[in-house]
């Protein structure tokens, strides 16, 4: 642990909501314990000061959809770019992920463990997801979210595939349904993996919290009334279907773009949907059919793009700082005050105007620890 006090003055300061103006901000141990103007004496005690002239402070970003492999390399490839928190949305072994939560200087975990899909499903068994994860009734639901939350499982994830993709096979309502009452019993948001209208529908009549992903096509205004009705979150990985739309292209020779999922995303916002940003960022390995992505970097291409769909650049920020803190319940940081996590980002430039100095990195801390 590093136990001196450090000073970050002349920086721009970013709280995770808005721009504060030039301060002081004071890091102790883990902590954040000083934030003051910058006309205001240094406080005492300080053993190392960064000059944060010319540069922009902002709360270490929060990536909201990533995957986890046995690698701690990704989590130090996030930190490195500023992502000091990753939310693992589903990995081949649940195993792995409580080493990767004790790994230092690196980004932080929170996980899903495992995925529940619908026994049979293609694409689950093409990606090398767990078969006790295959839930194939309304007990088995039960068996499937009381297992991840023994296993200490921060969130409940499902796979809701279109049926037309997938050899029809699909839960009936009232397993879906167990799975996010029982989920929900336990104080779990459950996310829902859905990239059709037919599957945005079911994620939304059976109750989950958060949608990751969004369709290659229209979604009805009837499913975007309801999505506002339910106030529920989406995650769009815009990074993610943008590359996937170029891999069928120039792979397969698919006449495919994200256009509408770009469109989309945009009526979301002109809505008040929350969105939050997320990559989809996995190394695929050994490989399935998943598209590969990079960790870290990417959160400054989905940033790019929520301001591309017409988020401000502040509310891109919120998007990957003090908005998923607040959906995902990590009171602890995402955001630049007293008390909270010293989980920083130090980048030249300022973000909160042109979003693609998000990129220009010059230090990151982790808990109070630098690591670039
Ligand atoms: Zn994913």
């Amino acid at each position: 642990m590093n136990m001196t006090i450090t000073a970050i003055t002349n920086a721009a300061v970013f709280d995770g909501e808005n721009t504060i103006g030039i301060k002081t901000v004071v890091v102790e141990d883990d902590l954040i314990t000083g934030l003051s103007s910058s006309e205001a004496s240094t406080p005492g005690g300080i053993e190392s000061i960064v000059d944060g002239s010319g540069c922009t402070l902002l709360p270490g970003l929060i990536d909201s959809h990533a995957h986890l492999y046995d690698r701690v390399a990704d989590l130090e490839t996030c930190a490195k770019n500023g992502v000091t928190t990753l939310l693992d949305m589903g990995n081949r072994d649940y195993r792995f992920v409580d080493r990767l939560r004790e790994v230092p200087r690196a980004a932080s975990v929170f996980s899903v463990l495992g995925v529940a899909y619908a026994p049979g499903s293609t694409m689950l068994k093409a990606m090398y997801f767990p078969e006790d994860c295959g839930v194939k009734d309304s007990v088995d639901a039960i068996r499937f979210v009381d297992d991840q939350v023994d296993r200490g499982a921060d969130f409940i994830k499902i796979i809701l595939e279109d049926p037309m993709q997938n050899n029809g096979i699909k839960w009936p309502f009232e397993v879906a349904k167990a799975l996010v009452d029982r989920a929900h019993e336990a104080k779990k948001l459950v996310i829902a993996h859905a990239v059709t209208p037919d599957s945005y529908l079911e994620a939304l009549q059976f109750g989950v919290d958060e949608i990751s992903h969004v369709p290659f096509v229209p979604l009805p205004q009837s499913t975007l009334d309801e999505l506002i009705a339910h106030k529920v979150t989406i995650v769009p990985t815009l990074t993610m279907m943008s590359t996937i739309a170029q891999k069928l292209n120039e792979s397969f020779g698919i006449p495919i773009t994200a256009d509408f999922c770009f469109k989309t995303v945009a009526e979301f916002h002109r809505a008040g949907v929350n969105i939050l940003a997320g990559t989809d960022a996995n190394f695929d390995d050994p490989p399935s059919m998943a598209t590969p992505m990079v960790y870290g970097s990417s959160l400054h291409r989905e940033l790019g793009y929520l301001v591309q769909v017409g988020l401000g650049p502040r509310e891109a920020l919120a998007a990957a700082t003090s908005r998923p803190a607040d959906f995902f319940g990590l009171s602890d940081r995402g955001r630049i005050a007293v008390g909270k996590r010293a989980d920083l980002y130090l980048c030249k430039g300022n973000p909160s105007e042109e979003i693609a100095d998000i990129c220009k990195a010059v230090q990151v801390w982790v808990a109070g620890e630098e690591v670039l």
